[in-house]
């Protein structure tokens, strides 16, 4: 199985280099030539869909502009979302192990304090650093960048109203929209990213709030309430739905919320906010069951509004052009990220699909090359999703309520990390492996993991799934010892056979 893998893998890659020479004949003829003040692609977006594509387009040998109008470059991801949230998390998890865990380790501190000022600092420096690094990867790789708001006055030209207060038109072959996502609100809670913030403000609190109520228990939500959590603040999590993170595996999601729940974040979930008072020294939420009923209130110093993103394509002048979107606002597109309009493309956040940078990512990447003439395509079945609080939660493919519902025979292996020699040695050995595969064929159907570093150990399994494995598979690969990964490979031997640990 292993060497049929290995061969299929030698024969993909011949073929990625065939392909790559025959289109680079193709396109060569087709695009613009040096001096010429057109381009072959203009990227409107610099965040991670449209950076990434305007460097592989480059890449590409296609003469290349990026435009984006926040002065600086990797858009939500880099700015206020991915990196700066996993710099807290990262920061706050010091402090939570230092003042709760150290001295188990035999490491001892008279006193441990939070240094608010200088955990921003920390994130604040790690986002100027990667922020920087883009500008210079745009200049490694010859990409032009104009800083400024663009709007469409034709399918090919994009007039900038620069950063700097000047206008200019862009010209372009190919234009890719990526434009990404903003912060979404819920009727009548008005976002001042002060008491009632969103993500943007929750990564910027000045003070570590005493009671902070989040709405929503989606990732974002729950990751910014862990940072807090672990700085000292009551936290509350209100959501409408029955379920934490209503995308996850049934069984891994109830396992999480109970860590949660241990970490002393509260849980009001099947919950409304049916008002908000600013009014007072604290706000004041009116709650009400989701079905209907009773009222309550619950009081906060800030409350983190954290009910999705939608996507973002304001004063971009997608009507003057007649790009279509959906009801709520997504660019529809085709498999090869055309809209209805010739020679107008979109990717990540804008367009349907997983709202998550690397899926961005690659979109971006595929789009141009489907625009250099190369076949390409992303799967976003295979994109895996992270929850990066502690332990993380990571998982690819389907959870088990989606196998059910596809009526497919299935079988199931499950590991736990109490078992695992490296998560007992270290001692942080809450939470388990789970794999899902096709009885049949015992090909890998879906893998989720929820524990320490998951959204490492995801990425084998996204290989796996990738390349049709079966658990067997796995199993039969040799696993450093001792490492978290044999968790992985103890629940690929329970899913098709017997684990050896348990
Ligand atoms: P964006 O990153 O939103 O970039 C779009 C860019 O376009 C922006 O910079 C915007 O200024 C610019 N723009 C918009 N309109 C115009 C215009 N007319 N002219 C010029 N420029 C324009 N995803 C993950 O995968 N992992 C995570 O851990 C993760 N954590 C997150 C945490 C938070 C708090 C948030 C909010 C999001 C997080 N995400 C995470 C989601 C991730 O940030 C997005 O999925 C990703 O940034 C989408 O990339 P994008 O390029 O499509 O859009």
């Amino acid at each position: 199985m292993a060497m049929a893998l290995a061969r299929r893998s030698k024969n993909l890659y011949s073929c990625g280099v065939l392909r790559y020479s025959l289109s680079l004949t193709s396109f060569s003829r087709g695009f613009a030539s040096a001096g010429s003040d057109e381009n072959d692609v203009v990227v409107i977006g610099g965040g991670p869909g449209g950076y990434v594509a305007a460097i592989k387009a480059a890449q590409l040998g296609l003469k290349t502009t990026c435009i984006e109008k926040r002065g600086t470059l990797g858009g939500t991801c880099l700015n206020v979302g991915c990196i700066p949230s996993k710099a807290l998390l990262h920061s706050s998890h010091m402090y939570h192990e230092a003042k709760h865990s150290f001295a188990r380790h035999g490491v001892k501190f008279p006193s441990v304090e939070v240094d608010l000022p200088a955990m921003m600092g920390q994130k604040d420096k790690a986002v100027a650093n990667l922020t920087r690094g883009i500008e210079g990867l745009f200049k490694k790789n010859k990409v032009n960048y104009v800083k400024g708001y663009g709007k469409f006055i034709s399918p090919s030209e994009v007039s900038v109203d620069t950063v700097e207060g000047g206008n200019a038109v862009v010209k372009g072959k190919n234009i890719i929209i990526a434009t990404g996502s903003d912060v979404k609100s819920l009727p009548g809670i008005t976002i001042d990213e002060k008491r009632i913030v969103s993500s943007t403000g929750a990564l910027a609190l000045s003070e570590i709030p005493k009671k902070l109520v989040v709405v929503g228990a989606g990732y974002i939500g729950l990751e910014m309430g862990s940072v807090w959590a672990r700085l000292g603040s009551e936290v509350t999590v209100v959501e409408f739905a029955p379920d934490i993170v209503p995308s996850m595996d049934g069984e891994i999601r109830k396992q999480f919320q109970r860590a949660l729940e241990k970490q002393k974040m509260k849980f009001m979930l099947k919950t409304k906010v049916a008002g908000v008072d600013t009014s007072g020294d604290l706000v004041k939420l009116t709650l009400e069951p989701a079905a209907g009923g009773e009222q309550s209130t619950l009081e906060a110093d800030v409350v983190l509004v954290s009910a999705g993103r939608s996507p973002f394509t304001a004063g971009l002048g997608l009507d003057k052009i007649g790009v279509e979107t959906d009801k709520i606002g997504r660019i529809l597109v085709n498999e090869k990220f055309s809209t209805n309009v010739s020679g107008v493309y979109a990717i990540g956040d804008v367009i349907p699909g997983p709202m998550l940078a690397h899926k961005a990512e690659e979109d971006g990447v595929a789009c141009v090359e489907m625009i250099a003439g190369k076949a390409a395509h992303v799967d976003y079945d295979m994109v895996p999703g992270v929850v990066y609080t502690h332990p993380e939660v990571a998982s690819v493919g389907k959870t088990e309520e989606q196998v059910k519902a596809l009526g497919v025979e299935y079988c199931v292996g499950k590991f736990p990390l109490l078992a695992n020699s490296r998560a007992k040695a270290i001692d942080d050995a809450e939470g388990l492996v789970k794999i899902l595969a096709e009885k049949e064929t015992d090909k890998i159907l879906g893998v989720h993991i929820f524990g320490p570093n998951a959204g490492e150990l995801i990425h084998e399994a996204v290989l796996a799934l990738h390349y049709g494995a079966s658990s067997e598979d796995i199993a039969r690969t040799c696993h450093a010892h001792p490492t978290m990964s044999e968790a992985l490979k103890e629940a690929a031997m329970a899913t098709y056979d017997k684990p050896i640990h348990i």
